[in-house]
């Protein structure tokens, strides 16, 4: 399957290969892989493997696939070493635009957790 790429996009050059990383998932739509800079014990991102630039580029036609990711992320992040609800749990963060602390413009769903103890609770 092709999707639509743009060959400037880091995402895009994970998405077919042509940049290594840690794949946690894939099917014909989505590719999930640990971030290259964690910020916590379990840090993945999913992206979907067509480039949307960002959740502010998102419409109509995006809905079944925004859902499929949203639904995909708890299932990984218990695979992937976060504890379970209610105790573990996880952090989803999706930076979109400058002001949102977006890098990298190709959207992509932040998965973070793990047990991290300098947290109280
Ligand atoms: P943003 O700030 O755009 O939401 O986050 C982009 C994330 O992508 C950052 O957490 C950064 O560590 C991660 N990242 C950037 N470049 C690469 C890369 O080449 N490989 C991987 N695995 N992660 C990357
Ligand atoms: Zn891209």
């Amino acid at each position: 399957t092709t999707h639509p790429q743009d060959p400037a996009c880091i995402f895009c050059k994970i998405v077919a290969g042509q940049i290594p990383s840690k794949k946690v998932y894939e099917d014909d739509e989505l590719y999930a892989f640990h971030d290259i800079n964690p910020w916590a014990p379990v840090h993945f991102l999913i992206v979907p493997k067509a480039h949307i630039a960002s959740m502010a580029h998102v419409g109509p036609e995006h809905e079944a696939l925004l859902g499929r990711i949203m639904a995909l992320a708890p299932k990984l992040a218990l695979e992937r070493g976060c504890e379970p609800y209610p105790d573990g749990g996880f952090r989803i963060v999706v930076n979109t635009g400058a002001q949102g602390g977006q890098e990298v413009h190709h959207l992509h769903m932040h998965v973070m957790g793990g047990p991290r103890p300098w947290l109280k609770g």
